[in-house]
């Protein structure tokens, strides 16, 4: 079969983003003869798919593909699975075995994967169906079977059984990765400048397309190098503290001491690319000359996939698999609001935010209906917001980055 993921370069306003390391790494795992299965949605079972010998690669938008109105797909298709369908459609991508969909997610997602079978018959499309909420034993329970399932489907099509001994691999993969990336996490909501968030998006979305054994050590130099920073500092131990807070949604009497020589920013969205958002940002800020840091990062693609919990090795691995996907943090598909309002009114003061962004997708209905939540629960810490509404493509960099800019220049002067 043939199908693609993206081969193009996230191009933004004064800077190339030099092609994107990311998709050089899955290309080189493709051309090692890896059989990679697209991932269209963060919270995929990663260690599933690499127990049958496939490597999962969470495909991204491509700025430098237009995304033309396709008339198969329903109106309502959010910016991001337009693109992907552009991607597809104009054969701009590297070859895959496999694509995956997640069920009972997005009006999006869902439509995207139907018009894909019908529309390219040839692709292999896989879809697993997640429950709608909650980490309660028959949440678990039916995420189970369905792991099960896709197990199985994947087994008859590629004739590849389930290895238990590729699945202990894969749970050590994904531990070390969670470990290193939460602790990155922690340190730069303490001390931003041990790492720019340009840098540290960029290894984890490096990770997120080619999870393997060279990504991963990419991160774990990063965080050893940070570490021995942070030990110099006497830091290491509140870097811990924090980790395991945001892990476990326990933060205590935590407290970050504001800090007056720079803006702390928090960034919140669904699927928004979090390196493309950041040369956004930092196009704001260098222009402008404005003290400002992303110290912490609410998207999908990030803070949402890297605080969750790796699969145990004990019992059953479709178990496992299903609590660690359903220890992630809610995200805007998911059901749970009240519960997502009340974590941020309650973290953003203790970590001494001074200003929230928040993105929504074009089109893109969760980030729509969260949103005005967001920001009406956020003005109650006093703490300013401002909407960002952005296409696939980043069309309108220039009104964007001024926004940003005008958003920071207000924080600077009250
Ligand atoms: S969650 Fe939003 S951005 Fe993601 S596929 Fe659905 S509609 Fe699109």
């Amino acid at each position: 079969m043939k199908w693609y993921t993206g081969v193009g370069v996230l191009s933004v306003v004064g800077l190339e983003m030099e092609t994107n390391q990311r998709l050089q790494s899955l290309r080189r795992a493709a051309d090692n003869g890896q059989r990679i299965v697209g991932c269209v949605y963060p919270a995929f079972p990663t260690e599933l798919f690499l127990a049958h010998k496939m490597l999962p690669s969470l495909l991204w938008a491509d700025s430098n593909v237009p995304s033309a109105f396709e008339a198969s797909l329903q109106t309502f298709c959010c910016s991001f699975a337009r693109n992907l369908f552009s991607q597809r459609a104009n054969n701009l991508l590297t070859p895959l075995a496999a694509l995956f969909f997640p069920g009972n997610r997005c009006d999006s997602l869902q439509n995207l994967g139907d018009i894909w079978r019908f529309r390219f018959p040839e692709d292999t499309v896989l879809r697993l169906t997640y429950p709608s909420s909650g980490k309660s034993e028959a949440a678990i329970t039916y995420l189970t079977e369905e792991l099960r399932s896709l197990s199985r489907t994947i087994e008859e099509l590629f004739g590849l059984p389930f290895s238990q001994k590729e699945f202990h691999r894969a749970v050590g993969l994904t531990a070390q990765f969670l470990s290193a990336t939460q602790f990155i996490a922690a340190a730069r909501l303490l001390q931003p400048q041990v790492l720019p968030y340009t840098e540290f998006a960029e290894q984890f979305c490096r990770f997120l397309t080619t999870p393997d054994s060279e990504s991963l050590l990419q991160l774990e130099n990063t965080a050893s190098s940070i570490r021995q920073t942070l030990n110099k500092l006497q830091l290491v131990t509140s870097t811990e503290a924090l980790s395991y807070a945001l892990l476990h949604q326990e933060f205590g009497d935590i407290m970050i001491p504001p800090d007056t020589s720079y803006l702390r920013i928090a960034v919140i969205g669904g699927m928004i690319d979090p390196e493309a958002f950041a040369v956004l940002f930092n196009n704001a800020v260098s222009d402008n000359s404005i003290n400002a840091e992303i110290v912490l990062d609410l998207f999908s693609f990030s803070f949402r996939t890297v605080f969750a919990q790796p699969p145990r090795l004990q019992g059953n691995p479709f178990k496992a698999i299903a609590q660690s996907l359903l220890s992630h943090y809610t995200e805007p598909t998911q059901e749970g609001l009240p519960e997502r309002l009340g974590f941020l009114k309650n973290i953003l003061p203790k970590l001494a935010i001074d200003g929230l962004i928040i993105c929504e997708q074009s089109f893109c209905d969760p980030d729509g209906f969260v949103a005005p939540a967001v920001a009406s629960i956020v003005a109650k810490t006093g703490i300013p917001t401002t909407r960002l509404y952005l296409d696939a493509e980043l069309s309108d960099r220039g009104r964007l980055e001024s926004k940003i800019q005008s958003f920071l220049e207000i924080l600077k002067t009250s």
